[in-house]
């Protein structure tokens, strides 16, 4: 583990309004350990060389502390997890994203938490005094299929474990949703795994559940994915080429049909396609997606 001092630990969101109305984003570790294969992190615009090896940020907690209390308004979102999972493999140690939560719910901020880890778990007392608040926590899950989703998100936890997750969260009364992205194209993009998906989140209780049919691949992060491919997926990696070339966004030859069908089982099962936020109540973003149906 290497660890590096931070200049500021609250990053201010150019888009707020956008899924969970998150105003500041805030990454207490650079890199992570779970090491999906197609992160989007990877890729070179954002500079993290030794993806891999997490580097923590040893003043992060000083910062927040600092920066919170510099804030006039107390209504603005904390978001965390869009670089780097805030429950990566050494958060069990480190306990940073414990402690982060432990001084937001000090200065009684709402927070966004995304992860794809029950680690989560641990920290249901303090996510218990958040929703006090406003507390919301969505989970990733591309795949309804444990073996498929160890061969393309190595370290985290089977989607088997993390639907119980949710279904954790749920309980205690935490705004849950799903996302599902990246729908992988050849490999996630079967609308069996979109019902079952669907499906087992509606049993775990989840309100709420974004879907992406497509990835996007770019610089390093595109040949490490294609590597990735080449080992798990022989010639795989060889339709992506002939399908996207050097193309960013790759969608779903099936994007279409597989979208109308998402939002068909949704509505099914009583689930929003619009994400909940601070700002919107969950009540109304459920009303409002079936009104949209
Ligand atoms: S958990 Fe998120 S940040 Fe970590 S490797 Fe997977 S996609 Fe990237």
């Amino acid at each position: 583990m290497q660890s590096v001092s931070a200049k500021s630990i609250l990053i201010p969101n150019k888009y707020p309004s956008g899924w969970f109305g998150i105003k500041y984003t805030m990454n207490l570790y650079r890199g992570c350990d779970i090491q999906c294969i197609y992160c989007d992190s990877r890729s070179e615009r954002y500079g993290i060389d030794d993806f891999h090896n997490v580097t923590v940020k040893t003043n992060a907690l000083e910062l927040l502390r600092k920066e919170l209390a510099t804030k006039r308004s107390r209504e603005s979102t904390i978001g965390t997890g869009s670089m780097s999972d805030p429950y990566t493999l050494m958060e069990r140690k480190l306990q940073m994203t414990r402690r982060a939560l432990e001084i937001i719910a000090e200065f009684r901020f709402p927070v966004h938490i995304t992860t794809k880890s029950d680690l989560i778990l641990r920290d249901l007392d303090i996510l218990q005094h958040l929703s006090r608040k406003y507390a919301s926590v969505a989970v990733s899950i591309t795949t309804a299929d444990d073996e498929l989703a160890r061969k393309l998100e190595p370290h985290a936890p089977s989607s088997t474990e993390r639907f119980k997750t949710l279904a954790e969260l749920e309980k205690i009364g935490v705004v849950t949703s799903m996302t599902m992205m990246p729908i992988l194209p050849f490999l996630e993009d079967q609308s069996e795994n979109i019902d079952r998906l669907v499906e087992k989140a509606a049993a775990a209780g989840v309100k709420h559940i974004i879907a992406v049919f497509g990835v996007t691949l770019r610089d390093r992060q595109r040949d490490y994915f294609f590597r990735k491919l080449d080992e798990g997926f022989p010639g795989l990696s060889e339709r992506y080429k002939r399908k996207f070339g050097n193309a960013y966004e790759c969608r779903s030859e099936r994007e279409d049909e597989l979208m109308i069908r998402f939002h068909e089982v949704c509505s099914r099962n009583g689930i929003s396609t619009r994400m909940p936020s601070y700002q919107m109540p969950v009540s109304n973003a459920v009303q409002m997606s079936l009104f949209d149906e």
